[in-house]
């Protein structure tokens, strides 16, 4: 008997036949896991959502939908064993799994618990009210559910955790939600979704699934729906400029590359703690999920005088670094998601070796017998030593275990660098001194999402360069996007309309429901 999966859409409250044509490879062994459906019909899927779902869920509070999430964390975690096994298959370890499938429920749960401090309405106030006139007349800001659709399209590299931090502030804003998963390692978003739909927790109509292709489904979104879209910079601007989009004002939220950096204060030494935090960090970031992670670190800036030995500590923990089947307990770092992101991380690497040396790595593995067939790739870092007149190493993101150290002169050097990315999600600064860190987030902040300052007192208790939480926006300006996930209500924002109210406070009082 085949133990091949045989994926479905979900669409209308039905799963739709399986059985297409196109086959989902293991990243371990190129072993078929899959076959992707038919595509389905936008169309109805649509319908569907503005007819049922919507309606449905705009019946509930926030208060209400917010126990929803929490029925939805219950029922995955219960089942979370399942997902796991599914996960190895993608390249993922049982660190990598915490990531994406906890990391994901820890979001349902965060949100679940966010809303309680919603109101038990339809409507939220935003803000207090605004004294506009000396008569009795006043002004208060409202936000309520928008009436359409929103589609949410996810990249391959957290087919859980990209899912459901979506999934989380969309339901608890109101809104019904058409999820686009990636095709590589659309089995584990599918089973993830599938335990959802059994758990019997959401409403008709609230949650579709749309595997492969999105066919002509953007093209029919207006000025009610949100497109909230995560992968290449490429592909979010060739969504974003449809005319249909442009000429509705169809909201279009975009995640994407992101050169991330972290740096290394004037004030560490070899022997401080900053250093050896440093160094722990780097390496975490190039090897958890192999390197895949939209947050991870991709420029290492260190002092100039601090650049070889930083090295070398970089390249002694990454011998360390045992690449194999994710599946084993001793193994640190999997395979990437399969053999074409592979080709891409290698010609990416190709391209920054125009500016950097490779210092460990740069090739793919062939770990033979079983694994021969799997993506593997060695854990590689680079060496710029010019970073100033440097554009690639600001500018490409090779989306695998991948990284270049590089040195800066001063704090204004480390600036200028940080910020030579054009926007990125995150930065992360290690120093324990409180002039470098006040000069260096002065200087960068507006150019990131996120910035996290670890010293020698706050690292045991620090949360990681590379974890985007449920409570602190994810997404940062320029090339990374322009876009603000998570952030608590933050990331309800792209579903909810702000409307100002103008009237007799008494008025106010009736409308906001107070
Ligand atoms: P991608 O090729 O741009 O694909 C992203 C998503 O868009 C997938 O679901 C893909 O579906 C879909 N898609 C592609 N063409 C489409 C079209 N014409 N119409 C509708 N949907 C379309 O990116 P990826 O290779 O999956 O992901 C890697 C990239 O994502 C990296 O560059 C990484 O930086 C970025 N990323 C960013 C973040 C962030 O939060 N900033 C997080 C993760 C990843 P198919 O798979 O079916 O083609």
């Amino acid at each position: 008997m085949s133990n091949v999966i045989s994926l479905s859409s979900y669409a209308a409250d039905h799963w739709l036949p399986a059985g297409g044509a196109t086959e989902l490879v293991s990243a371990i062994d190129g072993s078929v896991v899959a076959t992707m459906p038919a595509s389905a019909d936008a169309a109805a899927m649509l319908d569907h959502a503005r007819r049922i779902g919507g309606p449905a869920l705009r019946a509930m509070t926030f208060q209400q939908r917010g126990k929803i999430l929490r029925a939805l964390a219950d029922a995955l975690t219960a089942r979370k064993d399942e997902l796991y096994a599914l996960s190895h298959l993608t390249g993922a370890t049982r660190g990598d799994n915490m990531f994406d499938i906890d990391g994901g429920i820890g979001t349902l749960f965060v949100y679940a618990s966010k809303a309680k401090a919603l109101p038990d309405a339809h409507v939220m106030l935003d803000g207090g009210r605004e004294a506009i006139s000396k008569g009795n007349f006043a002004g208060q800001h409202i936000l309520a559910p928008l009436n359409g659709v929103a589609v949410h399209i996810n990249a391959y590299n957290f087919p859980v955790w990209g899912m459901l931090e979506k999934l989380a502030p969309t339901l608890l804003a109101g809104m019904p939600i058409i999820v686009k998963p990636a095709t590589v390692g659309a089995y584990l978003a599918e089973a993830a979704f599938r335990i959802m739909i059994e758990s019997g927790a959401l409403p008709l109509g609230a949650v579709q699934l749309l595997l492969g292709s999105t066919g002509d489904l953007l093209d029919q979104l207006d000025c009610q729906d949100s497109v909230a879209f995560t992968g290449s910079a490429v592909t979010a601007s060739r969504l974003k400029t449809r005319p249909a989009i442009i000429a509705n004002t169809v909201r279009f939220a975009a995640e994407q590359d992101s050169l991330n950096a972290s740096v290394l204060g004037t004030d560490a030494t070899p022997d401080s703690p900053e250093f050896d935090l440093f160094i722990k960090e780097a390496v975490r970031e190039m090897t958890q999920k192999a390197g895949q992670k939209c947050t991870a670190i991709r420029r290492i800036m260190v002092p100039e005088t601090l650049l070889d030995a930083a090295q070398s500590a970089i390249v002694s923990r990454l011998g360390k670094t045992t690449v194999g089947d994710p599946r084993q307990e001793a193994t640190r770092m999997g395979a990437l998601a399969g053999l074409a992101q592979r080709e891409d991380v290698a010609a990416n690497v190709a391209l920054l070796m125009a500016e950097a040396a490779v210092v460990t790595g740069g090739e793919a593995l062939d770990l033979g017998g079983a694994l021969s067939g799997g993506a593997f790739f060695a854990p590689t870092l680079l060496r710029c030593e010019n970073p100033g007149s440097a554009q690639a190493v600001h500018a490409i993101e090779a989306f695998g275990p991948v990284s270049t150290i590089m040195p800066y002169a001063d704090l204004a050097e480390a600036v200028s660098l940080a910020n030579a990315g054009k926007g990125s999600l995150v930065m992360s600064v290690f120093s324990h001194d409180p002039a470098f860190v006040t000069g260096l987030v002065s200087g960068s902040s507006i150019f990131h999402g996120r910035m996290m300052i670890v010293d020698r007192d706050s690292a045991a208790d620090a949360t990681g360069h590379g974890a985007a939480l449920p409570h602190l926006q994810h997404g940062g300006p320029g090339r990374a996007g322009g876009g603000a996930e998570l952030g608590g209500f933050i990331g309800m924002m792209p579903y909810l309309q702000r409307t100002a109210l103008q009237a007799a406070p008494v008025t106010l009082d009736l409308l906001a429901g107070i």
